[in-house]
């Protein structure tokens, strides 16, 4: 029998909606644009075009995933992110538009700097933060820790896409260990933050992520604890903590930083008002 895109996006979307994925047809349209190495417009210009036998089995391996609860980035092996396009795989957490809030910050803070700067990012998994810091803010170098040696290998590999790889190093390691004796004007973290006991509650696409990039911890503060200490030591005078904060951690985390000694201590929301980000300086 002979399918055109058309109808092979139909039959996929009505797939995916009775399974109930959010957004049926939109991943259907990406995976199919990704099999057929074209463009989620060329699939309405093309509408009627007949694909070959092979495309459609190879689709609906990748839809049979997606059914299975497989995020479509790990189907096609890439998310955009700060305009970007990472590499990532099952080893890495799917970079989110929320972290481009802590992105940014970080970003403008260093530029604003107006010199040659250096940052660590801690727990860098794809590399998102790091790599597009380091690709809008040319006078920077980083130092990127993560404790999985496979989430650096996608890293390392997305440094090297965005020919920024002459400005970073990497580290494996637990934290700030590998850091030892450096100074950086910044620190940033998006580290993981769910509670342990709500790990099994989340969305099968969530739950097919490295529980090392999600296991915050039984309170889920864990790691920012562990940066309001350690962190100070890390920065120059002045210096920027900047992390990423889960729903309803903001002003625990404020409080965290506030007592390590941070002054300046700030709560940042995302563009839906949502708490995000907690910063703080170190005291000159
Ligand atoms: N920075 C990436 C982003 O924003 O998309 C990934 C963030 S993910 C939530 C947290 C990362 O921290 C994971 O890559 C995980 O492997 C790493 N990690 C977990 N425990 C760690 C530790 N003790 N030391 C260093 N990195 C750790
Ligand atoms: N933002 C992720 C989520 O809520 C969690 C990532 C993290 O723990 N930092 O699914």
């Amino acid at each position: 029998m002979k399918t055109s895109i058309n109808e092979t996006l139909k039959s996929a979307t009505r797939r995916l909606t009775d399974s109930g994925i959010d957004s049926p047809r939109l991943d259907a349209e990406v995976l199919l644009a990704h099999v057929l190495n074209c463009r989620r417009l060329d699939l309405y210009v093309d509408a009627e075009k007949i694909l070959p036998l092979e495309k459609i089995l190879r689709f609906n391996e990748l839809i049979s995933r997606r059914l299975e609860g497989m995020p479509v980035a790990y189907l096609t092996g890439t998310r955009e992110f700060m305009g970007l396009k990472f590499s990532v795989t099952p080893d890495v957490l799917i970079p989110r538009p929320d972290t481009e809030i802590v992105t940014e910050f970080v970003g403008e803070f260093l530029r604003a700097l107006n010199r040659e700067v250096t940052f660590a990012d801690i727990g860098t998994g794809s590399g998102a933060i790091c790599v597009s810091i380091l690709k809008f803010i040319k006078l920077a170098r980083s130092c990127a820790v993560d404790v999985s040696s496979k989430a650096l290998e996608v890293a390392e590999l997305n440094a090297r896409k965005f020919h920024v790889d002459d400005r970073i190093e990497f580290f494996c390691g637990d934290m700030f260990a590998p850091l030892s004796g450096k100074i950086f004007d910044a620190i940033v973290s998006n580290p993981p933050y769910i509670p342990t006991g709500e790990l099994e509650t989340l969305q099968a696409e969530v739950q097919s992520e490295p529980t090392l990039a999600l296991d915050g911890g039984t309170d889920g503060l864990t790691f920012y604890r562990r940066l309001a200490d350690a962190s100070p030591k890390f920065l120059s005078s002045g210096g920027l903590l900047a992390v990423e904060v889960g729903i309803n951690q903001a002003s625990t985390v404020k409080d965290l930083f506030t007592r390590a000694g941070f002054v300046d201590v700030e709560i940042l929301r995302d563009l839906s008002g949502i708490e995000r980000v907690v910063c703080g300086r170190k005291i000159s």
